[in-house]
């Protein structure tokens, strides 16, 4: 008999929320955006419709027997194959799983529903919201996240400043800065204002680390990073690395298969994640260990990446 499709993933290791267990509440790509720099690819489908896209009650059914285990988890975390809070159960959710567990919950967003009052009111039950807003003028925004077209810039800036006034728990802001498109000395300066007025518990910089959807997004260097980092202040941090636990994390036997299969052919981030059963996320977060260790390397055929062994 098939086995149900699952919905929840991991722990896996995250750079900031230690042993996060992922819940998928959206198909894979379902978004408002179509991010240059998106690790899972190209949005295949780019829509701002709320509906219950995943089922409550099969999360939360998977949800309760993974917490009838006995694994390190340090959040449990709206996220997975797209942007989880199109998914209309999401505040139904949250206070289910309140119920259920004391374990911090944490969701992720790139913040283009938040002008929606009933939206911001659902996530009112969460521990820690982590939106993400990667550029501080419309023009950028578009060129950077690739909206739906009926999003607007201005529209997330307010709903960000609704949503401090409203939210009691901890917002920490992500910015995704890649090299020459949202870096330079403007931009950030009209990040550093908007940002001031959202007052988040934590501004967290983040660059392309990982192989983005378009091959022309590249990072910043460690010093640029690190220059930005001073200029938003004492807040502001380098999403740190989680190395030494994330290795332990990932089975010898896991870390194999995806070398034995990698030693047959190059494949994708899709082939694997198919081939092996494990969620996109998942096979994101080894294969950037792997690449860290030097055992595979990440290379460009036509519109496509692939993963193949070093000495292949
Ligand atoms: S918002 Fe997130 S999931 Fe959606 S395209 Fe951007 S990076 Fe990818």
């Amino acid at each position: 008999m098939a086995k149900d499709k699952s919905y929840i993933y991991g722990p896996v290791p995250s750079r900031r929320l230690g042993f996060s267990l992922g819940l998928d509440l959206v198909p894979y790509k379902t978004c408002s955006f179509d991010c240059i720099y998106c690790q899972l690819g190209k949005t295949t489908n780019k829509t701002t419709q709320r509906k219950e896209y995943v089922s409550k009650d099969a999360v939360l059914s998977q949800l309760d027997e993974v917490l009838g285990t006995d694994q390190t988890i340090d959040y449990i975390t709206f996220s997975g194959s797209g942007e989880p809070t199109l998914n209309s159960s999401v505040g139904e959710m949250l206070k289910e799983i309140k119920k259920m567990t004391q374990i911090k919950i944490a969701v992720l967003t790139n913040g283009s529903l938040l002008s929606d009052p009933g939206l911001r009111n659902e996530l009112l039950a969460a521990d820690l919201v982590v939106p993400s807003l990667d550029a501080a003028s419309p023009e950028t925004f578009k060129r950077v996240n690739r909206p739906h077209s009926s999003i607007e810039f201005d529209k997330i800036v307010a709903g960000l400043l609704k949503f401090r006034e409203e939210f009691k728990g901890n917002i920490w802001l992500e910015v995704m800065l890649t090299k020459g498109i949202n870096d330079n000395t403007k931009e950030i300066g009209l990040f550093k204002s908007i940002v001031s007025k959202i007052n988040p518990d934590k501004i967290q910089l983040n660059t392309v680390v990982r192989p983005p959807t378009e091959k022309y997004c590249l990072p910043l260097g460690e010093s640029e990073l690190a220059r930005i980092k001073n200029s938003f202040g004492k807040r502001c941090e380098i999403i740190p690395e989680f190395r030494a636990r994330a290795k332990r994390t990932y089975t010898r036997d896991v870390q194999e298969q995806v070398l034995e299969l990698l030693k047959r052919r190059p494949c994708t981030l899709s082939d694997i994640s198919t081939s092996l059963g494990m969620h996109p996320n998942e096979v994101i977060k080894l294969l950037s260990l792997l690449q860290k260790d030097n055992k595979i390397r990440y290379v460009e055929y036509g519109d496509k990446g692939y993963y193949k062994p070093w000495e292949a």
